[in-house]
């Protein structure tokens, strides 16, 4: 089996592919209210270009993908490139990261074409916080497609970034509402892309202050074993049905065996979060220049990765973090 192995002996083996960088919520800590300027679609990549470039990492040793964006259902041909890589040989696991808005017509076709892991963003448990948040009126739709992708059988993780000022009151309520949901809940520290729509201060909820809380009201939870390449440090709580995790994405505890690759939605190859793009893949194929130019250019960019998210954030960190989620592909 072909292998992606970084210049710090890092195997590379999990693609995040971006689709479009539109969304129709309006996150306040990933846009502002009026969204970002987002670019003209004939920049994104096509269809054929994200079938290709998808086949291309595959056959170099991606074994995971995850599907992302802006909205991934968003994107009105998205089911066409999910049926195309779920038959990839080679593929293990394809997974898609979902604002649950639009997901609802598609469920079933995704579950024939054996897709298991779902991520779902859910900042809320509340429905006037999650308004207030997303800016948009979706709690109903997003609430009632959480409950039905459970009871389908899919793993569903829920991403809860955790907001200062916005949305504490909800962690301890959003973990006894799933009391007995087979979901695991994931809570992430907020991270300073966010298009310009807030000032980026000290980080109040860091992973050690959210564990503190949590801890407070559930004291009988146990640590689990995760994956070594897992970002989320994973606990259960006693009498819980599910589990929840805390991600240390400001922090960046976890850089050390980081697997990841991202391609956004315009083609740029991102090797950290915080780091620039290294190389644009869509030029590439709309010059001509094929699929031993993309293979060396990806190879390229994995021989040549920062070894963590302080390093890759550099000296960049001011016209880095101008940048919105929805854009680089959370
Ligand atoms: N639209 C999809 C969704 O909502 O899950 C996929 C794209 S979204 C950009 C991917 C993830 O990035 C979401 O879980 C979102 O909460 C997270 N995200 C966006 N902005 C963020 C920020 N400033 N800090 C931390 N996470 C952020």
């Amino acid at each position: 089996m072909p292998m992606l192995i970084d210049n710090h002996g890092r195997t590379i083996n999990y693609l995040r592919l971006a689709v479009t960088d539109r969304c129709n919520l309006r996150c306040n800590y990933c846009m502002p209210a009026e969204g970002i300027d987002f670019v003209a679609a004939d920049r994104l990549l096509s269809m054929d270009e994200l079938k290709y470039l998808g086949g291309i990492l595959v056959g170099q040793g991606v074994d995971k993908i995850r599907i992302t964006g802006g909205e991934p259902f968003a994107r009105k041909d998205l089911m066409e490139l999910m049926r195309h890589l779920s038959g990839l040989p080679g593929l293990k696991e394809l997974s898609v990261t979902t604002n649950a808005t639009l997901i609802g017509p598609h469920i079933d076709e995704l579950k024939a074409l054996g897709i298991k892991d779902i991520n779902l963003s859910l900042d809320a448990i509340d429905r006037g916080t999650f308004e207030r948040i997303t800016r948009r009126k979706q709690f109903d739709t997003v609430h009632g497609n959480l409950i039905r992708l459970i009871s389908e059988g899919f793993n569903v993780r829920i991403n809860f970034i955790v907001l200062e000022g916005q949305n504490e009151q909800d962690i301890i309520p959003i973990l006894e509402a799933m009391r007995h949901q087979k979901v695991s809940v994931r809570f992430l520290e907020e991270m300073p892309f966010n298009g310009g729509s807030k000032t980026f201060s000290a980080l109040k909820w860091d992973h050690r202050a959210i564990l503190e809380h949590i801890a407070s009201a559930f004291p009988k939870y146990t640590q689990l074993p995760s994956p070594k390449t897992s970002t989320s440090i994973n606990y259960k709580i006693e009498g819980h049905t599910g589990t929840f995790g805390i991600i240390p994405s400001f922090s960046r505890t976890f850089c050390g065996s980081c697997n990841r690759l991202r391609v956004t939605a315009t083609g740029d190859v991102i090797t950290c979060l915080y780091g620039r793009p290294v190389a644009n893949l869509r030029d590439i194929l709309r010059t001509g220049q094929g699929e031993d130019k993309v293979r060396e250019t990806i190879l390229r960019a994995v021989g040549s990765r920062a070894k963590t998210g302080f390093e890759a954030q550099g000296e960049h960190a001011k016209t880095i973090f101008e940048n919105s989620m929805t854009s680089i592909g959370g």
